[in-house]
């Protein structure tokens, strides 16, 4: 089986701000029995608890913050810090590819709005935990949900999962033998 990530509300697990789910069923059940998931909410995992108040990524200079929506406040450091050790746990566990959620201030890749101090939407990009987790492994297949609707590239990405799945497992160092 391969051991792929996956963001915990597309698992069906009850993560989101509002307390719900956006379980993908059409994914889960294609990868049926191919697939171990590791699901991860790094909102929730970060303490920030589920239910809990909406953030959004707002752009100050060059710097990139996690801001409450109402509130404002902050909690880059908070899961900036979080996603380093959550990312190292990962490699240990030996995933090979990560399914993340698409437009979450945490989980998307590329297609996360981004906001100016005033509110408006400048562009987009990655959320805080999917930009640390590219930066810390490049070569790990990554796709948001909305990309593996199609059949076709729902096996293209398994294909490039079980390449990263046969790199990982022959340049890993050789158990010691046992006496
Ligand atoms: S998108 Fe990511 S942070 Fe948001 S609920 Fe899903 S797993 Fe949690």
């Amino acid at each position: 089986m391969l051991r792929i990530a996956i963001s915990a509300c597309l698992f069906g697990e009850r993560v989101r701000y509002n307390g719900g789910h956006r379980r993908d069923d059409a994914l889960l059940d294609a990868w049926r029995g191919i697939v171990e998931w590791v699901p991860v909410c790094p909102e929730a995992e970060c303490g920030m608890g589920t239910p809990r108040e909406p953030v959004r990524l707002v752009r100050t200079g060059s710097r990139i913050r996690m801001l409450g929506v109402d509130s404002r406040n902050e909690v880059t450091q908070q899961m900036e810090s979080f996603a380093r050790g959550r990312i190292d746990a990962l490699v240990e566990a030996g995933i090979c590819a990560y399914v993340l959620k698409a437009r979450s201030p945490s989980c998307g890749v590329g297609s996360t709005p981004l906001f100016d101090a005033e509110g408006n939407t400048e562009r987009t990009g990655s959320g805080l935990f999917a930009a640390a987790l590219v930066a810390r492994l490049p070569d790990l297949p990554v796709a948001e949900e909305e990309g593996l609707a199609d059949p076709h590239q729902r096996e293209a990405f398994l294909e490039r999962a079980r390449a990263f799945e046969r790199a990982r497992t022959t340049t890993s160092p050789p158990s010691p033998p046992s006496r």
